[in-house]
C-alpha cells in the first residue's frame, strides 16, 4: 500500500491508473477509522480497480470552539486498518499542502446549506465543499464513497458535483451501527459512560417515528414534536440542534409528509455532537 503525503505524487499515481483504464475509487475521510469506514471501503473495492483513502482533519470545516484540537488522530492504526482492507494508496497531506499561505478560493453551495447542520454550524459546509472539490480535482476518480450518516454532507456534495460538473459518480453508502443501533462515529469516544447507554435512544425514535409515518401519519409537527420530547425524556442533559422531518432532497422542512423525506437529527450528548437520520420512500 502506498502513502503519498505531495499533491503531485498522488496525481501521478492516478493519473498513470487512469491511463491504463482502469477505475479509481476514492474514499474521503477525517481519519479516526472504524468499521464504517473500513465499509465503505470494502464497496469500494467490489466495483474499482484501485481504492484511495483520503485521511485529512480538514481545519476549515471546523467553526470556532468546535472539536479541531481534540479530533482523535492516530495514523499508524488508520494505516493498518487500510492495508488489511486492502486500500491501494492513502492520501495523508499535511495542512500546508491543501492550504498553502495564499490561499484564497472557497466553494459555497447555497440553499441545501442552510437548514440542519448548516444553519447550526455556519461555515461548516463551505469547509466542507472546498476541500471536497480540492479532493476530486487531485484525485480525479470514478467513483466516489459517502457514508449516508453524514446525510446533509451527502446531498451538499452531490449538488456541488452537478454545478460543477465533476465527472464522478458518487455513491451513498448506508449508515454502519452498534448492535444497539447507535450510529458509528469518530466523536462516540467523546461519549461520558451514561451517555452511551442513553444515546442509542436516538436511532430507536428515529424507527418509531419511521413507523409512525409508514402507518399514514402525514402532519410533521406531530413527529417533530414528539421526537424531541422523546429525546429530551431519554437523555435529559442533551441538547438538541435539530430533529425532524426535511425533504430528502431539498432538506427543506416539510409540513405534510409526502414523497421522500428524512427524519434527520443533531444531538449533543455531553461533548460528542451526534448525528443521525433515516429516509423514508412514502408512496402515493
Ligand atoms: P469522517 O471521517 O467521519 O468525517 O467520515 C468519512 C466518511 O465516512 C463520510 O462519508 C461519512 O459519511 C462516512 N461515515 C462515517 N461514519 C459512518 C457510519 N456510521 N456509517 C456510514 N458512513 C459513515
Amino acid at each position: 500500500m502506498k502513502v503519498f503525503k505531495d499533491i503531485s505524487e498522488i496525481r501521478k499515481w492516478a493519473d498513470t491508473i487512469r491511463a491504463e483504464r482502469k477505475s479509481l475509487g476514492f474514499v474521503p475521510t477525517m481519519g479516526a477509522l472504524h468499521i464504517a469506514h473500513a465499509e465503505l471501503i470494502k464497496t469500494a473495492e467490489e466495483k474499482n480497480d484501485f481504492v484511495i483513502v483520503s485521511i485529512f482533519v480538514n481545519p476549515t470545516q471546523f467553526g470556532p470552539g468546535e472539536d479541531y484540537d481534540s479530533y482523535p488522530e492516530n495514523f499508524e492504526k488508520d494505516k493498518e486498518l487500510c492495508k488489511n482492507t486492502g486500500v491501494d494508496a492513502v492520501f495523508y497531506p499535511d495542512i500546508s499542502e491543501m492550504y498553502p499561505r495564499e490561499y484564497s478560493t472557497t466553494v459555497k453551495v447555497s440553499d441545501i446549506t442552510e437548514t440542519m447542520c448548516g444553519k447550526c454550524r455556519p461555515g461548516h459546509f463551505e469547509g466542507v465543499a472546498t476541500v471536497v472539490a480540492k479532493l476530486f480535482n487531485i484525485i480525479n476518480p470514478h467513483r466516489v464513497y459517502l457514508g449516508q450518516k453524514d446525510y446533509q454532507q451527502y446531498r451538499v456534495i452531490e449538488r456541488m458535483v452537478g454545478d460543477l460538473n465533476f465527472d464522478l459518480k458518487l455513491v451513498m453508502c448506508p449508515t454502519v451501527r452498534e448492535k444497539d443501533g447507535l450510529a458509528v462515529s469518530s466523536r462516540n469516544q467523546y461519549l461520558s459512560e451514561a451517555g452511551r447507554c442513553q444515546a442509542p435512544c436516538i436511532y430507536r425514535e428515529l424507527k418509531e417515528c419511521e413507523k409512525l409515518i409508514k402507518k399514514g401519519i402525514k402532519e410533521a409537527r406531530l413527529i417533530n414534536e414528539k421526537i424531541k420530547s422523546i429525546i429530551k425524556e431519554n437523555i435529559p442533559e442533551c441538547k438538541i440542534d435539530y430533529a425532524g422531518v426535511y425533504d430528502a432532497c431539498s432538506l427543506k422542512h416539510v409540513d405534510i409528509i409526502k414523497g421522500n423525506v428524512v427524519i434527520a437529527t443533531a444531538v449533543w450528548v455531553g461533548k460528542a455532537r451526534l448525528i443521525d437520520n433515516i429516509v423514508i420512500k412514502i408512496g402515493d
